[in-house]
């Protein structure tokens, strides 16, 4: 039989964009344990910050953190694309008008990131450990151009309240390297995820699931010919509505 791996956004898809809670696709992941198919998390998220909501929800898969720039392995490997002190010191490059319409995390204090994103202090510590990716608001006209820094290998993408500035790997990308780690040659691959962030590694799927955001016009960047499922519910409720119809999918 096929294995299946799946891969998942964390904000606005397995947790509440604004609450964080998770209840909602409990019974979801209770399925999949059952299954014996592991979860994997793929998030703008730091590595300190995924841990102990991995270890909570007992998620066995490799943690993918900061939008696939750090990936880590249960034995403890890590594979990371760039290193955030090269980021800093990029962004510092820029002509200074350009500079100052980008207010990363290193330029912010850790209660700015609370406030921003509505964690308390001690998770926005965890927050603001970056290792290899700068999310940052951007004041400046319009969007910035995704290829600020391209000479530099870093680039812009955006995700549900920040933009973010990574090195050369992707969410499609992060997964691609850990299902080639994984030795085995008949891996089904399912990915859930609500952001423009997601798409790629959506698209690359085999199964891939578009959460319902009503903040988002992500279905409007999605190619004609997707076939990707689109949740009528929100957050967790979506993630759930789209895992138990792929675990039904699967049976038939
Ligand atoms: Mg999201």
């Amino acid at each position: 039989m096929t294995d299946v791996m799946v891969f998942t956004d964390l904000d606005g898809s397995l947790l509440d964009h604004e609450t964080y809670a998770f209840d909602a696709a409990l019974p979801a992941l209770e399925a999949l344990a059952q299954a014996g198919i592991r979860v994997s998390v793929v998030s703008s998220k730091t590595r300190a910050e995924i841990m102990p909501l991995v270890a909570q929800l007992k998620l066995e898969g490799p943690i993918i953190a900061e939008n696939g720039a750090i990936i880590a392995y249960a034995d403890g490997t890590i594979d990371s694309a760039g290193h955030i002190d090269d980021i800093r010191e990029a962004l510092n490059t820029l002509p200074e008008a350009v500079r100052a319409a980008i207010k990363g995390f290193g330029d912010m204090s850790v209660t700015e990131v609370s406030e921003l994103t509505g964690l308390d202090e001690t998770a926005a510590t965890l927050a603001a450990k970056r290792e290899a990716s700068e999310p940052f608001l951007w004041s400046g006209e319009g969007v910035p151009d995704t290829d600020l820094l391209a000479d530099k290998g870093f680039y812009i993408i955006r995700g549900g309240r920040f933009y973010h500035l990574i090195p050369r790997r992707d969410k499609a990308e992060a997964i691609m390297r850990v299902i080639a780690q994984n030795n085995k040659s008949d891996v089904q691959i399912w990915a859930l995820g609500d952001g423009p962030n997601d798409v790629s590694m959506l698209l690359a799927a085999d199964r891939g699931a578009l959460i319902c955001n009503p903040h988002l016009q992500v279905t409007a960047q999605l190619p004609s010919t997707h076939t990707l499922y689109l949740t009528k519910q929100v957050g967790p409720s979506g993630w759930a509505e789209a895992i138990f119809t792929f675990l039904a999918e699967k049976k038939t």
